[in-house]
């Protein structure tokens, strides 16, 4: 929640320091103004108090970085609608010396009414109601609102990445608090809504969890994640949280607003639990009581206050099946992940040489694994998406590895196309096939695996090509 401007106000007036103000500093920058001086300082922290929502923030510590596992670790795709007109609009009628518009709350005044049209009547309890309704129709499974105060969780960001967890997604580190700091990120943002959309084809059978299994116990097939046998979610949720997001723009002027999914900048996960959307498993995805943990989260980060939704208390007990499930014992402790060791990085996120001594242990996985999720009890109510997209594409569900492995750069492509898996490329691709071949072969030798290997070696690149050789020996 924003900090009430007479409270934010005296607060500028007493312990102004160019550290806890310093966007205001950079908005005093860029239009000119001088500074420090009370008077302006005020002015500033009423033009841009949402702004300083955020800086109330660091203070605390501890939860952990949740890492998508489920999900293309990275990729970091921002799916973003820069609203820079806007923006530059308010900039330039700072400079004429008119007020920025209709987003401007005085002491008086609550939330953001001077902006919410009839069809709110300034009741943000009313436009979050519209916000789930509208989601609704776009097909999103919840909504729910969050602050931006995440310090809580800066100290458990910071030594996961110490401690290396994130293995080579160095654009993790690379954004450094601000993954943990929205209002650093995209200034002016003093609330996130958050999104869920359910993902598991609507033909998914009662006992999808055991039939998942059950093709783990068949070397010879490969076995695709179950969120990337769709459409990509990327493209699904990002055009869908951007819908979202012009639609409250259009009730709420003017509205700054960006949209994210599965982005390196964003501590989803986290942001999910303070908006309600469930509570972090063991495993370290959200779980939701109604919903399991078979769900996309997507993120819009708005720059009017609404009010936080209220956050769930964890569930998982004493149960420690993802834990014991895991094959490479990934989760290292409760609500800890380290990355480097998690099957979904190694064969989605992980450029060059698989580790040897894991190989063994990634069996007919051949891209992602949902192990810990299939062992969750919880998932037993794992909701069926409502949209088309996620239902399964022909050739990646059932296919032997052998099959997988004869596509060119051609067939893949073109098997690939709107597919969440074209993005790691089809020497990847092969490397993984080659990894799941080489287990298969350990299982049972088998003349056509050892001949579809030998045929790849010829002309293959060096990491495939020491994949291939590594399989062709088991
Ligand atoms: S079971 Fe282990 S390896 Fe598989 S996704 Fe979960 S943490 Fe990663
Ligand atoms: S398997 Fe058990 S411990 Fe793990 S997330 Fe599910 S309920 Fe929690």
């Amino acid at each position: 929640m924003a900090r009430p401007f007479g409270q934010l106000q005296a607060r500028a007036g007493k312990q102004f320091t160019k550290a806890r103000f310093f966007p205001f500093v950079r908005v005093i920058e860029a239009v000119k103004v001088k500074v420090p001086d009370v008077q302006a300082i005020g002015q500033l922290v009423r033009l841009h108090h949402r702004v300083g929502g955020a800086f109330d923030a660091t203070r605390h510590a501890e939860c952990p970085e949740q890492i998508t596992h489920k999900s293309c670790f990275a990729s970091a795709q921002v799916a973003a609608q820069l609203n820079e007109r806007i923006a530059q609009c308010r900039l330039r009628r700072q400079r004429c010396g008119k007020r920025p518009g209709g987003i401007l709350i005085g002491p008086n005044n609550t939330f953001y009414n001077h902006g919410v049209n009839k069809n709110t009547s300034g009741d943000p309890a009313r436009l979050v109601q519209h916000i789930q309704t509208w989601a609704r129709e776009l097909g999103f499974s919840q909504i729910g609102i969050a602050g931006v105060d995440l310090a809580s969780a800066e100290a458990g960001l910071s030594a996961w990445l110490a401690a290396g967890f994130h293995g080579d997604m160095h654009y993790m580190a690379a954004h450094g608090l601000k993954r943990a700091r929205p209002a650093e990120l995209i200034p002016g943002t003093v609330s996130v809504i958050t999104a869920r959309m359910d993902y598991l084809p609507a033909s998914t059978p009662d006992d999808w969890q055991a039939v998942e299994f059950s093709r783990l116990q068949r070397p010879a097939e490969a076995v695709v994640s179950c969120y990337a046998r769709g459409r990509d979610y990327h493209k699904v949720m990002r055009s869908r949280l951007q819908k979202l997001g012009d639609k409250i723009a259009m009730h709420v002027e003017p509205l700054n607003h960006r949209a994210f999914t599965d982005s390196a900048p964003v501590l989803e996960a986290e942001l999910a639990v303070r908006a309600g959307q469930g509570w972090r498993g063991k495993h370290t995805l959200v779980l939701n009581r109604e919903a399991g943990s078979m769900f996309f989260l997507g993120e819009i980060y708005i720059d009017i206050p609404l009010p936080p939704s209220a956050p769930v208390t964890p569930h998982c007990g004493s149960c420690t099946a993802c834990i014991d499930v895991c094959p490479t014992q990934a989760i290292v402790a409760p609500h800890k992940l380290d990355a480097r060791r998690c099957i979904s990085y190694l064969t989605i996120e992980h450029d060059g040489p698989i580790p040897l001594e894991l190989r063994p242990l990634i069996g007919n996985r051949i891209y992602g694994c949902d192990d810990c999720q299939l062992a969750c009890p919880w998932n037993k109510f794992a909701q069926r998406s409502a949209l088309p997209d996620f239902d399964e594409r022909q050739g990646l569900t059932g296919q032997q590895l052998v099959t997988l492995f004869a596509w060119t750069e051609e067939a893949f492509l073109k098997h690939t196309e709107g597919s969440a898996i074209r993005r790691i490329g089809h020497q990847r691709w092969l490397r993984n096939i080659a990894v799941a071949m080489g287990n298969a072969l350990r299982v049972k030798n088998d003349a056509q695996l050892r001949y579809a290997l030998q045929e790849r070696l010829e002309n293959a690149e060096a990491v495939l090509s020491e994949h291939i050789n590594w399989a062709l020996a088991q």
